[in-house]
């Protein structure tokens, strides 16, 4: 028994909802494309996951932010997919592909061929278990991915209302989320093994700068360090972490952000692989021409860079599945996919926005005091990067054109005392 389709997007993530969304814009066939997805739930907009459905009170649910909703355009439930023809198959998750034979194998054993793929695997989270973390299986241990790990982030969370909440890494996941745990009154300590959060974006006078935000708010750091285990009781609830130094801290839950991995695996051995994802080229064409990726899977050249990069963005989710999608439909006509890296994040009343590059020197300008800074990193003479806490619409546009355009800027300690006022093109 088997199904057959012009097109199928294997994930159904933020990039194939935008992917879906693009294909009805150009106009598809009904019964042309399907989408598979594992999750049970029609595409969403993750990013809400970690920010309004964490809110204690008048929180996010789905269905009210199924792409494209971040964009401001259709709410694609699985209605929008019924009344364009579009196979929605839910909770059907693949076990094999062939790239050769263009087929995909459920786990329930139904064979679904396909005449172009496009992979939107995303990513898998980290689970402490790979780093050998002993009793990590315990009950209010909770990750952050998917639609399920947020109804059991919230449940655990509502269950120990005003007690200890431990958060491992310093990353996205960690900020945010430490922030929602103290909006819903949880006492809130984070672990990481860098010396500030954000180690990968941020330098340590802006990750001070939140630090001592969250700490206002009466986040706990515990920073340059690793969990080594948990101490959990007879329901196999973790009571403590334990760290590496034996330091005991109590925690009536742990929420866990320590990375991700791309989905992958399906493919290994049958398309090429780079950097951990799938290498696509301009068009998001991998090694075989049958088969596209998009978002969080793809390794793809980044033009202005003129190297291989991964991003793990919602952005360039939303971005790289239009660019498939056209690439698809008029291989002549689009151009090389030419990314501009934009990333953002939100916690508390905070809130930024960087493009660009962290490459170079980092030139902080504004007052941190007022909550109202940036930053520009210049690369051999030119800004490469820029970032912006507090800043309007028309703010982080000149951030965007800058990292873009990359002026050249002689006078650097002009630059640290103007900000955005530095006159860049004269
Ligand atoms: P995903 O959205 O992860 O979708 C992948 C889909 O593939 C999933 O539905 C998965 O179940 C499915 N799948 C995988 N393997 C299989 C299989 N074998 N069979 C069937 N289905 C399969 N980025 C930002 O820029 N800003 C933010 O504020 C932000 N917030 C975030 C908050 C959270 C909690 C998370 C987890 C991520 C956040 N991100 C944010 C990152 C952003 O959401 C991702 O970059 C984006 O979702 C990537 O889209 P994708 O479609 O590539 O992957
Ligand atoms: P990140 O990569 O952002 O951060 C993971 C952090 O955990 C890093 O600081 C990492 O350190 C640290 N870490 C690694 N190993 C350990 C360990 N054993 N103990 C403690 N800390 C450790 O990933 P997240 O998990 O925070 O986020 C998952 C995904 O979700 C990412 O793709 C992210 O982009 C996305 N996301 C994006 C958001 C946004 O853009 N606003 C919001 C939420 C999620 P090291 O760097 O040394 O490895």
């Amino acid at each position: 028994m088997g199904r057959a389709f012009k097109i199928v997007i294997l994930g159904g993530g933020v990039a194939a909802g935008y992917a879906a969304l693009e294909f009805v814009k150009h106009g598809i066939s009904y019964g042309e494309l399907c989408i598979i997805s594992e999750e049970a739930v029609a595409p969403y907009e993750r990013p809400a996951l970690s920010k309004g459905c964490l809110l204690p009170e008048d929180a996010a649910t789905l269905p009210a932010f199924h792409t494209c909703v971040g964009i401001g355009v259709e709410r694609q439930t699985p209605k929008w997919y019924k009344e364009h023809g579009i196979e929605l198959a839910l909770g059907t998750h693949i076990k094999a592909v062939d790239v050769k034979l263009k087929t995909l194998l459920s786990a329930a054993g139904e064979t679904i061929t396909y005449k172009t793929l496009i992979i939107a695997t995303g990513a898998r989270v980290l689970r402490l278990e790979e780093f050998g973390v002993s009793g990590a299986d315990a009950k209010n241990i909770c990750y952050l991915r998917d639609w399920n790990d947020c109804k059991k982030l919230v449940e655990v969370t509502e269950q120990c209302q005003g007690g200890m909440a431990v958060v491992i890494g310093g990353g996205y996941i960690g900020m945010e989320c430490a922030a929602a745990l103290v909006t819903n009154r949880m006492k809130v300590t984070m672990v990481f093994p860098e010396q500030h959060c954000m180690a990968r974006l941020f330098t340590s006078e802006i990750a001070a700068f939140y630090e001592d935000y969250y700490k206002k708010r009466g986040v706990k750091f515990i920073k340059g360090t690793v969990m080594t285990a948990f101490e959990s009781d007879a329901e196999k609830k973790v009571r403590a972490v334990i760290l590496k130094d034996k330091k005991r801290i109590e925690a009536d839950m742990v929420v866990v952000g320590v990375g991700i991995r791309p989905n992958v695996s399906l493919f290994e051995g049958q398309l090429a692989l780079e950097k951990g994802g799938i290498k696509v080229n301009g068009k998001m064409q991998t090694s075989n021409p049958s088969v596209y990726a998009v978002g969080d899977v793809v390794a793809f050249p980044v033009k202005l860079y003129g190297d291989v990069r991964r991003l793990e963005h919602v952005d360039h989710a939303r971005k790289s599945a239009a660019q498939a999608v056209n690439a698809i439909i008029s291989p002549e006509e689009v151009q090389d996919y030419d990314y501009l890296p934009f990333f953002y994040s939100r916690a508390f009343t905070s809130s930024w926005q960087f493009y660009g590059d962290n490459v170079g020197k980092c030139v902080l300008f504004g007052s941190l005091k007022d909550q109202k800074f940036g930053a520009f990193w210049i690369d051999r003479g030119h800004v490469v990067g820029a970032f912006l806490e507090g800043g309007n619409k028309d703010e982080y546009a000149s951030l965007a054109t800058l990292a873009r355009l990359q002026p050249p800027v002689k006078d650097i300690e002009m630059l640290a005392k103007q900000g955005l006022a530095f006159p860049f093109f004269h």
